[in-house]
């Protein structure tokens, strides 16, 4: 779990920063879930220590939620935070599948469980 944490954490931390730049350097609209991250992001490239307290700090405060089912913070494609994905669940005798849908772009992902 630890290390899916910072795997997901790197991932994010990398998006983060390149919003941030993005951010600073035009008035393009950020997500107004990473909004909170972003304004604590120091001037300087922060290092993945702090990065790492900054996506606890915001998972303790549920700023950001990790979807139980695909393990995402935010929609792959239009990065929507992932409280908003809708699920779908299919059941028969042998399988029950999960279809994870963002409700903003129409991504979806389905899940044998
Ligand atoms: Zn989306």
């Amino acid at each position: 779990m630890f290390e899916l944490l910072i795997g997901l954490v790197g991932g994010a931390a990398f998006s983060w920063l390149i919003s941030y730049i993005y951010y600073k350097k035009s008035s393009v609209q950020i997500p107004d879930w990473a909004k909170p991250i972003i304004e604590k992001l120091p001037q300087e490239p922060p290092t993945k220590e702090k990065l790492l307290d900054l996506f606890q700090d915001a998972l303790d405060k549920g700023e950001v939620k990790i979807d139980p089912v695909v393990g995402y913070v935010a929609c792959p494609e239009c990065k929507a935070s992932a409280k908003d994905f809708k699920k779908t669940a299919f059941e028969d005798d042998i399988y029950t599948v999960v279809v994870v849908e963002c409700p903003h772009c129409g991504w979806n992902k389905t899940i044998k469980v």
